[in-house]
């Protein structure tokens, strides 16, 4: 039933209870008064004619007045003949009054006067107890009525306030519930009322919106639950290795190329903290060294390819580390979530730089050959041993000279950067003492710096003690010092080499009066194929990266301070032979 018709109903029977208590107690109460007034207006009154009438006969002999009043009375009873009986008994009193009219004084019409009042007398006075009886009884059925009509409303307001307010209230109760479990995402709630009553049609309705509310979820969930798979296959496809961490370093992901370089399994990988893998895994120790040990400045690892033997052949790798940062929704800041490791493959390229290198070798030692006999050949002719030569001749040959020097110098470079490439620098470390590599040096440039009118000083302390270095390459990086210095000076300037002893080192500076170099560059000159721009010098860009090699190759350090304009000092140091 509706809880509109139930209330309805509910009220409405109350309502009509309450009427017809109202009712039945006005109609008794109006009984019991029409009882009341029916004996006083149709027997007392006679009560008190036929006392009056009593008294003034008492006096009728003697007073003549009290003819009167008995006859009024007597007059008054005539119009006030209510009972059965009363009639007659009236209408004897009325004949026997006659006869008193004709004489007062006789004693027998007294009599039956009396008899005749007192008759009427009876009659009321039955009257009066026969209606008490029945006033008595209204009030009796009165009484019956007023209590079962009053039951019946306490028993329906009674059932009203026990069942009413829960029947509203539970459902709303149950509902609440309800509500509260899908707003914690649990959309398997339903709710169910057995009656048909407007809770019934809510409870449909909220059952229809928890339906589809969960079957949207379930849509979004295998919506995301299929763009999941859909991105894992595609990092799976990617032939370059990729490895996801999280912001605590946990590993997340790892496509198959990835499980393939390292050689571990899935379980091994996924989910273990980077760290503890590391420990077992020398691949993914230098892959996630940079991540690990935080602000790392080892930017020299980072450009290092990584050499990986997988699949029965060697790979190389370049790292990219990706840091992945989001802004969440509702903040403004950028958090970051992880980071994500990429392999990039650069085999084919390293093949390709590999067979430049060797090419390069192969020239440039083919090329050395001949260039040696033209420089022979040009010292015979110099020395005019085949003949005379006149001045025109003579400046050809010096030009050719300088021309194969300076070809020999660059199949040289080109010769020294294919063993760099390739790894295999040759070094003969031994005890060599820091004047012999200053002679070997000063002597190979002292032409070159004569034509260009440079003045070569030496600052140079007595007793420096021997250094541990291959005498040939290091005297081949004072000499790239000393020919870049002569190149970039003006003619008429001056060059200084200082040699100097700091503690376990010894330290070689060339300085120059040249333009110096811009800040910027101070790094990328010692980078491979690296010219400052502008300086249109013919050289290749290559000394500098050797001599970086060849002295880093004997653990030592090299280096430049300069500024624009002020010239510059190229140094590098070696360390003391000990003991
Ligand atoms: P190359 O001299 O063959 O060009 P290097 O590697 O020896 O190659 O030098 C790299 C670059 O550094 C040069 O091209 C030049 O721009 C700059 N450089 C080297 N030495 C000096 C110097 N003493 N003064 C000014 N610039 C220099």
């Amino acid at each position: 039933m509706k809880i509109r018709t139930k209330l309805t109903l509910g009220v409405g029977l109350l309502f009509i209870l309450i009427t017809l208590l109202t009712f039945v107690g006005a109609r008794y109460i109006n009984a019991l008064k029409n009882d009341t007034e029916n004996i006083l207006e149709a027997n007392y009154i006679t009560l008190e004619y036929a006392r009056d009438m009593l008294m003034a006969l008492d006096e009728v002999t003697a007073d003549s007045t009290a003819m009167n009043i008995l006859e009024e009375n007597l007059e008054k009873q005539q119009a006030n003949i209510t009972e059965i009986g009363e009639r007659e008994a009236t209408r004897q009193l009325l004949g026997h009054f006659k006869m008193l009219q004709a004489n007062r004084a006789e004693e027998s019409v007294h009599l039956l006067i009396r008899k005749d009042i007192a008759e009427i007398m009876r009659l009321n006075m039955e009257a009066i107890q026969r209606k008490s009886n029945v006033a008595k009884q209204t009030a009796a059925s009165a009484t019956i009525w007023v209590a079962t009509t009053g039951t019946l409303c306490f028993l329906i307001a009674f059932t009203l306030l026990i069942n009413l307010p829960g029947n509203i209230a539970n459902p709303i109760r149950a509902l609440t519930d309800s509500i509260k479990r899908i707003a914690a995402n649990d959309y398997s709630q339903r709710v169910y009322f057995e009656d048909h009553s407007e809770f019934g049609e809510l409870a449909l309705s909220f059952n229809t919106m928890a339906e589809k509310l969960e079957e949207y979820n379930n849509s979004n969930l295998s919506k995301l639950l299929f763009e999941k798979k859909r991105i894992e296959t595609l990092i799976n496809n990617m032939h370059d290795p990729v490895i996801g961490l999280d912001e605590n370093k946990k590993i997340l992901f790892a496509n198959d190329e990835a499980l393939k370089v390292t050689g571990l399994k899935p379980e091994q990988l996924i989910g273990q903290q980077a760290q503890d893998v590391s420990l077992m895994n020398d691949l993914l120790r230098s892959l996630v060294k940079d991540l690990v040990l935080t602000e790392s400045t080892d930017t020299q690892s980072k450009k290092q390819p990584i050499k990986i033997f997988a699949d029965n052949k060697e790979s190389y790798f370049e790292k990219e580390i990706i840091d992945i940062a989001i802004v969440p929704t509702g903040e403004k800041e950028k958090r970051q979530i992880g980071h994500v490791i990429v392999l990039k493959n650069i085999t084919p390229f390293k093949e390709l730089d590999f067979a430049k290198t060797n090419f390069i070798a192969t020239i440039s030692h083919e090329l050395k050959t001949p260039i040696s006999s033209i420089k022979m050949s040009l010292q015979l002719l110099e020395n005019q041993q085949t003949g005379a030569i006149n001045e025109e001749q003579k400046q050809l040959i010096d030009s050719i000279k300088e021309d194969s020097r300076r070809l020999l110098k660059i199949t040289g470079e080109l010769l020294n950067l294919s063993q760099v490439e390739t790894g295999n620098i040759q070094l003969n470390i031994q005890r060599s003492t820091p004047y012999e590599i200053l002679h070997y040096a000063t002597e190979a440039v002292k032409t070159q710096a004569t034509q260009k009118k440079i003045d070569i000083q030496t600052d140079v302390p007595e007793n420096l003690p021997a250094v541990k270095a291959d005498t040939e390459k290091t005297a081949w990086v004072l000499i790239n010092f000393l020919t870049n210095a002569i190149n970039y000076s003006p003619e008429q300037s001056r060059i200084t080499i200082r040699i100097n002893q700091t503690d376990k080192h010894v330290n070689f500076s060339v300085s120059d009066q040249g333009k110096g170099i811009e800040k910027r560059y101070k790094d990328k000159i010692f980078d491979k194929y690296f010219q400052v721009p502008g300086s249109n010098k013919s050289g290749t860009g290559l000394g500098l990266a050797i001599s970086k090699e060849f002295i880093e190759a004997q653990n030592g350090s090299i280096g430049v301070e300069s500024e624009i304009g002020m010239g510059s000092t190229f140094y590098f140091n070696l360390a003391v032979v000990e003991g």
